[in-house]
């Protein structure tokens, strides 16, 4: 039983694209409720259930209250886009690093769509400043963006340090929505 019907967004993705390994360590930004969580728990086995595999660290940050779950930390009440969370996410994770973020941040619409766009945007650009300070050589990011006139500027900033980006549009997203995931992968794996 999943805590949001956005988990069926990220099993679809990670199905696909298989970013979520045993041992890994994940960032979930705008974690509440904690969907997107308890799947990273049972993929990276953050809560050990499997004795056979590493096991992984799934830290997610929400500016609301999360309620617990058995194998991921919970910064509560934290903005992603201030660097003293920036601060207690490398303390949290072992050796300072993260193999993914995932992000399924929203704002609260305001129902202004080009107003809700911009701000959607303008957090997901923070990814990147987050990324350059947490992010294994490798790594990747799924981030979701709303559509429109400044999404490129995201785009542009994820390509200039991730070799692949694309495009994710999960059949669980509502086709009416505008909603789209950037995957990033690759991190600044230059060879
Ligand atoms: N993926 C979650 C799940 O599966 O349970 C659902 C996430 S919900 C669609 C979006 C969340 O992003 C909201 O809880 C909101 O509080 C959070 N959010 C928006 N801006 C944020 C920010 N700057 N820092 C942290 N969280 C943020």
């Amino acid at each position: 039983n999943y805590r949001c019907r956005s988990a069926f967004k990220l099993l679809e993705i990670d199905d696909k694209y298989k970013l979520l390994k045993p041992g890994f360590n994940v960032i979930d930004c705008g974690a509440a409720p904690g969907a997107w969580s308890q799947i990273a728990v049972q993929r990276v086995n953050s809560n050990g259930a499997n004795a056979e595999f590493p096991c992984g660290t799934v830290v997610g940050v929400d500016l609301q209250r999360i309620a617990p779950l058995n194998g991921a930390h919970f910064l509560s009440n934290h903005d992603i886009t201030d660097p003293v969370t920036h601060c207690k996410l490398l303390e949290l994770l072992p050796g300072a690093q993260a193999h993914v973020i995932l992000s399924d941040m929203a704002p609260n619409a305001s129902g202004l769509k080009e107003m809700d766009h911009e701000k959607l945007i303008t957090t997901a650009l923070c990814l990147v400043d987050l990324a350059d300070k947490v992010l294994r050589s490798g790594g990747s990011l799924v981030c979701k963006y709303w559509d429109g006139a400044l999404a490129y500027q995201l785009q542009e900033k994820l390509s200039a340090v991730f070799r692949e980006v694309r495009t994710v549009k999960p059949k669980a997203s509502r086709k009416d929505s505008s909603e789209l995931f950037f995957l990033a992968r690759s991190y600044r794996d230059i060879k």
